[in-house]
C-alpha cells in the first residue's frame, strides 16, 4: 500500500509505500521523517491518517474528474462532426460510446482513502470498504479548522516580528 501525500516540512507532494510494520514515514523530497501513530495500520484496515493524524477519513473513486470531463468532451466535439454531416445515427451512436466509457471507467477503477484533514490519498490499503463516503460536514469541519488554523499562524507570525527586537539574546 502506498500514500501520496503534501509534506508537512517542505510542503511538496511525495508518495511512500508503507505496510504494517512501518514505524515511520519520511518525505522523499526533504527527508525529514516523523513516526507512524501506533495501531494506525493493521492486517485489516487503516484507522488514522499516517501524515496529519486526523482519524476521519473517506473513500471515493480513484477517478479524476477532468479525465471524465475531457472524454466527455471529445466525444461531444466527434458528435457534432457527424452531426454537421447529417450523419443523425452515428451522432447518437458517439454520444452513448463515450458515456460508456466513462461508466465502465469509473466502475473498474479501485477505490482510494483520503484524509479531511491533510488531504493525503491511500492506495492498495485492506478494509477499504469499511470506510465511509464523503460527507460534507466533516469535510467543512475540517476546512474551517484549517482557515482558523492559518489566520492562527498569520497573527501568531506578525507578532513574531513585532517582538523579534527585543527579543532575548542567545535564543532562537
Ligand atoms: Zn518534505
Ligand atoms: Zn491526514
Amino acid at each position: 500500500m502506498n500514500v501520496t501525500f503534501r509534506c508537512p516540512h517542505c510542503d511538496q507532494i511525495g508518495r511512500v509505500e508503507f505496510d504494517a510494520q512501518t514505524v515511520e514515514l519520511a518525505c522523499p523530497q526533504c527527508q525529514s521523517k516523523w513516526p507512524v501513530p501506533g495501531g494506525a495500520v493493521t492486517a485489516e484496515k487503516l484507522t488514522q491518517c499516517l501524515v496529519c493524524p486526523s482519524t476521519e477519513l473517506y473513500i471515493r473513486k480513484d477517478f479524476s474528474q477532468q479525465l471524465g470531463v475531457a472524454i466527455v468532451v471529445v466525444g461531444f466535439a466527434i458528435s457534432s462532426v457527424f452531426w454537421f454531416y447529417r450523419m443523425p445515427i452515428w451522432t447518437y451512436a458517439v454520444l452513448f460510446a463515450t458515456a460508456l466509457i466513462d461508466v465502465v471507467l469509473y466502475l473498474v477503477v479501485g477505490n482510494v482513502l483520503h484524509c479531511y484533514r491533510c488531504q493525503a490519498q491511500y492506495r492498495g490499503v485492506p478494509g477499504l470498504e469499511d470506510h465511509a463516503a464523503f460527507n460534507l460536514e466533516t469535510h467543512e469541519k475540517h476546512r474551517q479548522q484549517r482557515i482558523r488554523l492559518e489566520q492562527a499562524a498569520q497573527t501568531k507570525s506578525q507578532a513574531v516580528g513585532e517582538a523579534a527586537p527585543d527579543r532575548q539574546p542567545g535564543r532562537v
